[in-house]
């Protein structure tokens, strides 16, 4: 007996390897879908049930399909997008500041004098330095020339630039930054926190159109890792006006959940004025989360701890907001209905944060707020008796784990490796912990988040307190079904499961049976948004 042809599935998978990261973790052979929405899941003959003329059946070969995954925090135009178009990229992959300064005077050759140069993913730890002011002089004597480290907390600038910005050897430090001086009292350059927002800021803001250019650059990018949504976090208005005019037009995107930028004066003001309240929107774009950089970057060495850094005991870290300040912020936005985010990173930025959270939790109470802490490094004991009290989302930086881990080890010492992202404790806790890359702070790749999360291995191969692995099924909840519930979407999304949007993904390798060590190298083979197969290869 056959459907009527209007009945019938528009795609059918066959002989797969389904992973559906329902509640049991089960596994499926086949999947059937229609409309954008999964019709079926089950066996050949179940599925090939629902085939009739008109519908595409796709021959997995014993292939793996997987739900499309979820990156719960990368920065789509701010650090990646709009740098794509204006920047130059200085790393990760430099061994040397004399390799990165070659790449610079390329760009210096191509671009008029006096207009701005950024460059963006330095990584002082891998080149074993950071550029001295002589040699950003030389290489861009006629442009003012900004250099972001990788984690964008810090950054170096050249005589130029520091000139425009107003800063010389009589400029103090700002708040909640610092300005390096060599003996002299002179400015190396490096600027950490605060500070470089003194040059950063006198750069042309981003426009529309650059973010609208350089999205459509990382949606393809995400398409063809597998990520079929994404939590956009920091999003500004030009940014924002971006978003919008790509899904206007038509243009092919990934599903993307906005985090307000608390740093764009007035931004979550006018969301409160307004009335919006999260999530707000529809499956392909919507507001969820009003976000603060509370907290920042601890391979920079500025993410605030209770126990200072190795080898510098005055140095405990710096939180970017007063604490009164803070909570009044976050206070009026939970009030008013919009989900917070705090980006802590350090134990002291994370307790202050959950401070914040719990004060207006106190005032107004919330049963489904779902706020989250964003990146949650160093998630101690007591800190993950706080997140299950409060059902605060550990929002976890899982990709900093392999990009970063090295840096962290060595900043913060081997012992307390114990408590960097642990996932096989929040886990067994049942701490909500989806994982993210920060793109493009980290690679957006979620394999590489994945891999870390498996093997708790770094990129030169050393390994970060391997009682905290998880299994891979584990790991791929953290970028399916845990990202879709951190955005109130877990029953849309984040399984393969009946009724669910048909975001799915197809990799030429088992997650789940190879070894560990091959994680890193899976590769889409096919990605499907909305019941489109939107990339194959
Ligand atoms: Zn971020």
């Amino acid at each position: 007996m056959s459907l009527p042809e209007d009945l019938c599935a528009d795609l059918v998978f066959v002989n797969g390897n389904v992973i559906t990261v329902d509640d049991e973790n089960s596994l499926a052979e086949a999947v059937a879908i229609k409309s954008g929405r999964i019709l079926r899941v089950g066996g050949n003959d179940q599925i090939l049930a629902t085939a009739g003329e008109t519908t595409r059946v796709v021959d997995l070969k014993g292939k793996t399909l997987l739900p499309g995954l979820i990156d719960s925090h990368m920065h789509p135009g701010g650090s990646w997008g709009a740098y794509l178009i204006r920047g130059v990229s200085c790393g990760p992959d430099f061994n040397s500041v004399d390799e990165m300064l070659e790449t610079i005077k390329k760009k210096v050759e191509q671009t008029p004098p006096g207009m701005w140069i950024l460059g963006y993913r330095m990584d002082d730890v891998k080149m074993g330095r950071y550029p001295t002011l002589e040699e950003l002089d030389n290489v861009a004597p006629m442009n003012p020339l900004y250099i972001q480290r990788r984690d964008g907390h810090n950054g170096v600038a050249n005589s130029l630039a520091l000139e425009k910005a107003g800063i010389d050897n009589k400029t103090q430090d700002p708040p909640h930054g610092k300005i390096e001086r060599d003996e002299e009292g002179n400015p190396t350059g490096l600027l950490r926190e605060a500070a470089k927002d003194l040059v950063y800021h006198k750069m042309p803001p981003y426009t529309e159109d650059e973010f609208y250019r350089g999205l459509q650059v990382v949606y393809q990018e995400c398409i063809k890792l597998g990520l079929t949504s994404i939590h956009a976090s920091m999003v500004s208005p030009p940014e924002f006006r971006a978003m919008q005019r790509i899904k206007r037009e038509g243009k092919q995107m990934v599903r993307t959940a906005v985090h307000l930028s608390g740093r764009d004066n007035g931004m979550v003001e006018g969301a409160i004025a307004t009335g919006i309240q999260t999530p707000f929107g529809d499956d392909w774009l919507k507001i969820t989360e009003a976000e603060w950089v509370f907290d920042t970057s601890t391979s920079g060495r500025t993410a605030a701890y209770y126990e200072p850094y190795v080898g510098e005991p005055d140095n405990t870290g710096m939180l970017l907001y007063e604490q009164e300040d803070i909570e009044r912020r976050i206070m009026e936005t939970h009030k008013a209905g919009i989900r917070v985010g705090l980006d802590g990173v350090g134990d002291r930025g994370i307790d202050r944060s959950l401070d914040a959270i719990e004060k207006a939790l106190q005032e107004k109470p919330w049963p489904d707020h779902r706020h989250r802490i964003e990146h949650c490094c160093y998630v101690t004991p007591s800190i993950q008796d706080r997140l299950l009290e409060l059902k605060v989302i550990d929002a976890s930086a899982t990709g900093f784990l392999h990009d970063l881990g090295d840096a962290y080890k060595a900043n913060r010492g081997e012992e307390s490796m114990k408590y960097m992202w642990p996932h096989r404790t929040l886990i067994d806790r049942g701490i909500p912990a989806p994982g993210h890359s920060d793109a493009s702070i980290c690679t957006p790749n979620p394999w590489y988040g994945i891999y870390g999360m498996v093997t708790r291995k770094t990129s030169s191969g050393d390994t970060l307190y391997a009682p905290e692995a998880v299994k891979p099924v584990e790991a791929i909840r953290a970028y399916s079904i845990d990202g879709a519930y951190a955005a109130w979407e877990e029953d849309i999304k984040g399984s393969i499961e009946v009724g669910k949007l048909a975001d799915l993904l197809v990799v030429n390798k088992d997650p789940l049976t190879i070894d560990p060590e091959e994680l890193k190298s899976i590769e889409t083979l096919m990605t499907i948004i909305d019941g489109e197969i939107v990339y194959e290869r």
